[in-house]
């Protein structure tokens, strides 16, 4: 089985790889390493189970080349496709971005695979396609659905997309609605701005908000290994999951499990008060994963352990503050 993962340099995507390759997939990995980094996947460069082309979705021309195995020049069997701003925050000052690299980079993807033939894709969508979602756990066909971030307008434009594109070119599409995802290699998120101020004065905490946002956490193997446990055990024309866990983590509780971790119990949080972090953020978000569940997939982390465990490994990653 040959599999195009975009954005696969990066943080899910690179998780997501290892998955692949541990199942006997060959992958093509195109990535422009805006926030990815090669590093994450070098061992399989090395090893020639990953192929890499470095290129920009918003490079129809270029795009529409790697769509095939390189080595039989069939179409490739499915594309994951992950690439994205991950930076939901940047909406607030930059209202492109989201566009471009969001919608516009996912079209692009959508008509490479018409032209070349490719039939399948797994697209990494979020939670914020629900805005403040009036049902909590939410499930899968809550609406309607009214994003109140850029970000989350490019997601629910490009969930359009593809089902457009299901349903005019006859392509089979799985999107997942992730949860935060947060694990090692992080390289965004709170976990990682936390561990980053830390470095920067390890007796103070700011909290953006004031500490009450809550949200479901699922650690990224799980996130990895439950997109492909879905392909491979759901066969509709448009397969749409939630993708996380049972419960909520505070913010409050991540800064102390954060300060637990860094060994910095005396710091000081500091709240910049507030429900939300930031113009666009969500306060409080939980996804019914039951779907995901009833599939058979049970996530090896609660959202409480997976930030503890993410806390851990990014502390090994960055340097304890
Ligand atoms: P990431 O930034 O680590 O990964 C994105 C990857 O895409 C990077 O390797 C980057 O270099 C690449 N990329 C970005 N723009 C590109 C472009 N124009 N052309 C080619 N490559 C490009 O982020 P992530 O956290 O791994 O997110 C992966 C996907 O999951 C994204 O679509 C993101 O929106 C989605 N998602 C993530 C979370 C989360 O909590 N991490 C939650 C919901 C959805």
């Amino acid at each position: 089985m040959v599999t195009l993962v975009t954005g696969g340099a990066g943080f899910v995507g690179s998780h997501l790889v290892d998955h692949l390759i541990k199942k006997g997939d060959r992958v093509i990995v195109v990535d422009n390493l805006s926030s990815g980094e090669i590093k994450f996947i070098q061992k399989w460069i090395d090893s020639g189970d990953v192929i890499f082309q470095q290129c920009d979705l918003k490079d129809l021309e270029t795009l529409k080349c790697v769509m095939y195995d390189p080595i039989g020049g069939e179409p490739v069997d499915i594309v994951y496709h992950l690439a994205a701003n991950p930076d939901i925050r940047l909406g607030t000052t930059i209202t492109d971005t989201d566009l471009k690299e969001g919608t516009i980079a996912t079209y692009n993807v959508l008509e490479s695979m018409r032209l070349a033939g490719v039939k399948k894709i797994a697209f990494s969508s979020s939670s914020v396609v629900y805005g403040e979602a009036k049902k909590m756990p939410t499930p899968e066909n809550y609406g309607p659905l009214f994003p109140i971030s850029l970000y989350g307008a490019s997601k629910l434009a490009s969930e359009a997309l593809i089902t457009s594109w299901v349903g005019t070119f006859g392509l089979q599409a799985w999107i997942f609605r992730f949860a935060n995802i947060v694990g090692a290699r992080g390289t965004h998120g709170v976990i990682f701005d936390f561990i980053h101020k830390l470095h920067n004065n390890r007796n103070q905490l700011e909290v953006l908000g004031n500490g009450l946002q809550e949200k479901s956490y699922m650690e990224v193997e799980d996130c990895a290994m439950s997109m492909i446990h879905v392909v491979e055990n759901t066969n509709e024309q448009i397969n749409c999951f939630n993708l996380g866990t049972n419960d909520t983590c505070s913010v409050r509780r991540i800064a102390e499990i954060v300060l637990e971790e860094c060994k910095c119990g005396d710091a000081e949080i500091q709240y910049t008060g507030g429900d939300r972090g930031w113009a666009g953020d969500v306060p409080k978000s939980m996804l019914n994963p039951g779907r995901l569940i009833e599939l058979g997939f049970e996530p090896n982390y609660t959202s409480e352990e997976a930030v503890r465990h993410t806390a851990r490994c990014l502390v090994q990653e960055i340097g304890q503050p």
